[in-house]
């Protein structure tokens, strides 16, 4: 990743929050991307050019992106 440092500051997620972007991804923290605090969305760098586009967003990224998730809650069987 080579992202000029004073361009990291004033980069943020086009996301509604707005919120920081942090150098690679979840899975590879090498990785030429930026990942977003909040909505967890990653961004692919080009030559050095962070292209903050929703429409390039890296696949398997981001809200609701989770594949055969669980129902979630309490189940407790009685009997
Ligand atoms: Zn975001």
């Amino acid at each position: 990743m080579n992202v000029d440092p004073a361009l990291m500051e004033i980069l943020a997620c086009p996301c509604p929050a707005h919120a920081t972007l942090h150098p690679g991804t979840a899975a590879d923290p090498e990785a030429d991307a930026l990942t977003c605090a909040v909505c967890g969305r990653s961004f692919p760098v080009m030559d050095g050019i962070p292209v903050l586009l929703l429409d390039e967003v890296l696949p398997g990224t981001g809200p609701g992106t989770t594949d055969g998730v669980d129902g979630g809650g309490s189940r407790l069987d009685s009997g």
